[in-house]
Formats: C-alpha cells, sequence, structure tokens
C-alpha cells in the first residue's frame, strides 16, 4: 500500500516544524506536507489526495472553517482535524458541524492528538479499500452483465441469488421469475438435472469439464454445456447454448444414417439384376431379362429422385430456389396427381384413390411444378403410409380467401409426439412403427419450405392406427401479398 501523507496546515511556524517531526517520530514512514496558509493548502490539496489535513482554525487570509467548508467540496472523504484555541468551544462545535474529523485544543495533547490522528488515517484507509472493492465488484457485475455466457448463483438453501441478462436470453426466464426462488421450481427440470452438474471445489479454469445437458423450457428443448464452481455461500453455474450445434450434429447424423440405408437398397437391387443379367451360366429368356431391366430402370428413378431431392433441399436452405410465380389451377394439378398416382398402384387393389370435394378451377398463384410436386409427396406417402390399404382422398375446398387441400388416407397414422417433427429436415418416424417403410425423411421437409414460399402452410392432423389428414392451406389468387400495389 502507498506510504501515508498527511498535511499540516497553521500560520504558526514553530509548530510547522515542530509537529511533522513529532510525527514522523511517532507514525512510521509518514510522509508530512505542510502549508502556511489556507491558499497554500488548497492548491496541495488539489493535487494530493491526503489519508488526514490537520489545519488550525485561527489563520489570517482564510480560516480553517472556511477551509473545511473547500476541503469537503474537492475531497469529501478526507478527514480533517482542526486545531482550536484553548476554551473555545464554539469554534469546535462549529468546526465539528462543518464535517471536522476531530478538533485538538492548544496546547497539543500530544498523545490525544496521535490517536486521533491515527483513527483518522485508519477510517480513510478503511474507506478507501471499501472504495476499491466497491468498484471491483461493480466492474465484475458489469462483465457478468456482459459475458455472452448464462450465469447464475444458487445458494446454500437451493435459491436462485444472481441470474444474468445472458441467463435470461438463453433460457427466455426472466431474472424477475427466478430470482429469490427455489432453483428447483424455476428452472424447469433443475432438481434432476441439477445434480448431475458437475461442481468444482475450486475456482480457476479447467478444474472442472463442462456437460453437455437437456433442458426443456416452455416446450423448448435447450442443450446447455453446463458446469458449476462451489463458493462459501452456494455454487455459481455457467452455461453455454449448444442447441444449434447439437442439432446440427443430429441432422449429419441422420443424414448419413437414412441416406445411405436409402441408397443401399436401390443400388443393391441395381446391382443384384445387372449380375444376374451378365451369369454366363444363366440363359434367361427375353421376359426374364426385360423385367431385371425394368426393375434396374425404376431403381435408377429412385436413385434419381433421392438425390434430387437432396439437392433440392439444399437449394431451399441456401434460399436459391426460384419459383415461378403464375397463375395455376389447383383442381387440374390435383386431377393429375391422383391419374399419376393411380397408374403407379397397379399392383394396390387394396386402396382406393379418389378426388372429392369441388371440381371446379381454383385459382392460386405459384410454381406449378413445384405445388405438383408437393401434392404428389403427400399422395405418395398417403399410399406408402397405408400398408394395409385404405381410402386415400384428395380434397379441395375453399376457405375465406384460401384454398384447402387435404390428403387423407386410413393407414398408419403418426404417434402424437411426432405431428411436428416430421416436418424436419431428414426425420423419419422409426421404421419400427412404420413396418420398414423407406424413405429418405425429406419429403415432408421439401413440403413444408415450398408451400411457406408459397405463402401458404401445411400440417397435419393424425390419429395412431387410424390415418393421417395431411392439410395444405394456399391463398387463392390474387394472393393478397402479391396484389400490385397501387401507384
Ligand atoms: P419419408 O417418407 O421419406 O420418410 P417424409 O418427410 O415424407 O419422409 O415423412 C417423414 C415421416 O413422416 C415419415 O418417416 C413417416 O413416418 C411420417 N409420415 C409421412 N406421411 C405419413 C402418412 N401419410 N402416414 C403416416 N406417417 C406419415
Amino acid at each position: 500500500m502507498n506510504e501515508t501523507r498527511i498535511l499540516i496546515v497553521d500560520d504558526d511556524e514553530a509548530l510547522l516544524e515542530a509537529l511533522p517531526e513529532a510525527l514522523r517520530l511517532r507514525m512510521n514512514g509518514i510522509a508530512v506536507d505542510t502549508a502556511a496558509t489556507a491558499f497554500d493548502a488548497l492548491e496541495r490539496i488539489r493535487d494530493v489526495d491526503y489519508d488526514a489535513i490537520v489545519s488550525d482554525i485561527k489563520m489570517p487570509g482564510m480560516d480553517g472553517l472556511e477551509l473545511l467548508t473547500e476541503i469537503k467540496q474537492l475531497r469529501p472523504g478526507t478527514p480533517t482535524l482542526l486545531i482550536t484555541g484553548h476554551g473555545e468551544h464554539d469554534l469546535a462545535v462549529r468546526a465539528l458541524r462543518g464535517g471536522a474529523y476531530d478538533f485538538v485544543q492548544k496546547p497539543i495533547d500530544r498523545e490525544y492528538f496521535f490517536a486521533s490522528l491515527e483513527r483518522a488515517i485508519r477510517m480513510r484507509r478503511l474507506d478507501r479499500r471499501v472504495e476499491e472493492q466497491r468498484v471491483e465488484l461493480e466492474q465484475h457485475a458489469r462483465v457478468l452483465q456482459h459475458v455472452d455466457r448464462g450465469v447464475f448463483l444458487v445458494d446454500d438453501a437451493g435459491v436462485v441469488r444472481y441470474w444474468n441478462p445472458a441467463a435470461a436470453a438463453i433460457t427466455g426466464l426472466d431474472a424477475e421469475s427466478v430470482l429469490g426462488s427455489a432453483a428447483d421450481g424455476a428452472i424447469p427440470g433443475w432438481a434432476t438435472i441439477g445434480p448431475t452438474v458437475p461442481v468444482a471445489t475450486e475456482p480457476g479454469p479447467g478444474s472442472v469439464d463442462a456437460r453437455t445437458l437437456p433442458f426443456e423450457i416452455d416446450g423448448r428443448e435447450l442443450w446447455l454445456s453446463i458446469s458449476g464452481v462451489k463458493f462459501e455461500d452456494g455454487v455459481v453455474y455457467a452455461f453455454r447454448n449448444l442447441t444449434e450445434e447439437r442439432a446440427l450434429e443430429e441432422l449429419k447424423s441422420d443424414f448419413i444414417a437414412t441416406v445411405s440405408h436409402e441408397l443401399r437398397t436401390p443400388l443393391a437391387a441395381i446391382y443384384g439384376c445387372a449380375r444376374t443379367l451378365l451369369r454366363p451360366d444363366l440363359r434367361l429368356g427375353d421376359e426374364d431379362a426385360s423385367r431385371l431391366l425394368e426393375v434396374i430402370a425404376q431403381e435408377s428413378e429412385r436413385l434419381t429422385r433421392i438425390v434430387a431431392d437432396i439437392l433440392l433441399a439444399n437449394q431451399l436452405d441456401a434460399g436459391r430456389l426460384r419459383l415461378t410465380d403464375q397463375e395455376v389451377d389447383m383442381a387440374g394439378v390435383a386431377r393429375d396427381v391422383v391419374d399419376e398416382m393411380r397408374a403407379t398402384l397397379d399392383g394396390r387393389q387394396d386402396i382406393t384413390l379418389e378426388m372429392v370435394g369441388s371440381v371446379e378451377r381454383l385459382l392460386v398463384t405459384g410454381d406449378e411444378d413445384r405445388l405438383r410436386q408437393v401434392l404428389l409427396n403427400l399422395v405418395d406417402n398417403a399410399v406408402k403410409y397405408s400398408p394395409d390399404g385404405g381410402r386415400v382422398q384428395v380434397e379441395l375446398a375453399r376457405r375465406d380467401n384460401g384454398l384447402r387441400i387435404s390428403v387423407s388416407d386410413e393407414g398408419l397414422g403418426i404417434p402424437h409426439g411426432e405431428l411436428q417433427r416430421i416436418f424436419g429436415k431428414f426425420y423419419r418416424v422409426d421404421p419400427q412403427q412404420t413396418r420398414g417403410v423407406g424413405g429418405t425423411g425429406l419429403g415432408l421437409y421439401i413440403c413444408r419450405e415450398l408451400v411457406r414460399r408459397m405463402e401458404g402452410r401445411v400440417w397435419v392432423t393424425s390419429r395412431e392406427g387410424q390415418g393421417s389428414t395431411f392439410i395444405v392451406d394456399l391463398p387463392l389468387a390474387p394472393a393478397p401479398a402479391r396484389q400490385p400495389q397501387p401507384a
């Protein structure tokens, strides 16, 4: 710590010499400045933040009380001792009222003077330390307010005592709803997840590895990489949001799992057929040979469709897909799709595919090929996920300013918990539940993205074991958002 520095102000030169000397002898390492006038003193006080100031009251020019007033303005924290004449009680009282730390009467009782000065210096130092700590704490608090990691403190009683803005931003739980509440109640899932969070007993980087754990907050799944540090009064936790990274990881592994599986099936068929055709020991009749070639052609088409879907999904993600804007008669498109699909159903007598409801022209604005693709996909799924057959119906109906297309089936249906997720990229319901029906998990993702780009919406209602209805709502032409703006 810096040396102690005090200022003595007095017009009595003898005292100005004797007092510093005595002080230096008494207090080790003390630096004493002197000033013969209040003006001189003020100059110094402006430059130096003294630990204490001692001033005579009676001085020519500016007296000690006036000086005290100035000091209170300039250096409000500096303790000031005033020296009064013997018996000048009213001056002493005025000094104290003016904010003096203490007063000393002449002739100076040195013991009293030293003791009082020492107390003043100690108090000043303490004040300074408190101030430094306050500034430091404020800085820490400011840093915590601005870090991008969520930081929160749970005290020994399990109550949340601190919750920084990043914690609020990441979790969506604001400080008011969390602070002062039991962590178990305020942070969803904390009662079970809290005890599994690694907690270091000593602060410092790397003393404990964070764990990535799932939290479900307001229906959102959050993956937080979280660890804690034990302090005297509780545990401070810090976390980062890894939800997106986690989702990307999952997407990657979903992609590899489904796509490699989906590619392998047609490739194996093509390879098997080709090898059979090439066997020298087999004499195949024309009919058998053309059946094998037919399989090769069909499976190659399937491969092409898979690759096309992957590329299309990629274009949609990158925002690179251009859609045309034309008037499309959706009733016509739906009729074509139903006819086209019926033609491919030759082996499926158990399926009835039909169009119901309005057959009048229903114009929407959009990209005809992409709208056809959406419908084909939904009808194809309806057939595919009806392994025991049933009725597949395509219905068109006018609704307010829009058109509603429903594709319903009586097939496997979709478990309730999967209804939102099936529109996710590469997402497939567990094949165990879909009786091994194949797919890439891209179809519905593409449908949703295409329909969205045409200002529509696609969604589903379903009952497991009873069937599903996929609904596409599109604005009728001219779409409100695409109406030409008045000049
Ligand atoms: P894919 O059919 O290639 O798996 P989709 O994106 O078209 O991919 O569908 C995602 C998932 O949604 C499917 O794996 C399936 O479980 C479910 N699904 C889609 N349509 C239907 C339907 N009509 N009936 C039952 N399940 C369906």
